[in-house]
């Protein structure tokens, strides 16, 4: 699907991006992120914390930083990564985001923002419900 000398198996993470946004990532997106994961030059190293972090080469930090971008897209994408792609369910909303929790039924991009929002509407709608019945 996505390059030459991959897998044409679909992950379930690709299933869940089709499931998610109705469509395959345009082939223009999937070259940019291969154009950027390959122009970084950013290394993983292990801290002695044995936390993972990227150390970016000083000609092009710009291009480190989107090829660590592109590589985590990559891994999303791909189904590296524990959790699901899912589209924001407020319609006015409809951002993408990673849902990591443990029953991946996440709806919303934020709770403090587009969650508050949806219950606050279905609260008034209830309201407004009861009171003209
Ligand atoms: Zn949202």
């Amino acid at each position: 699907m996505i390059a030459a000398g991959t897998s044409t198996r679909r992950s379930g993470s690709s299933e869940l991006w089709l499931s998610a946004t109705g469509d395959s990532p345009p082939a223009s997106a999937i070259r940019i992120i291969n154009d950027c994961s390959a122009a970084g030059r950013a290394a993983a190293a292990l801290t002695p914390d044995l936390e993972r972090v990227w150390r970016l080469s000083s000609p092009s930090r710009v291009e480190d930083a989107l090829g660590v971008i592109a590589a985590d897209a990559i891994d999303v994408i791909a189904g590296e990564r524990d959790g699901r792609l899912a589209l924001c369910a407020s319609p006015t909303c409809r951002a993408a985001f990673f849902d990591t929790s443990q029953s991946h039924s996440r709806k919303w991009c934020d709770m403090g923002t587009c969650g508050n929002r949806q219950k606050k509407a279905r609260f008034n709608a209830k309201q407004h419900g009861s009171r003209a019945t």
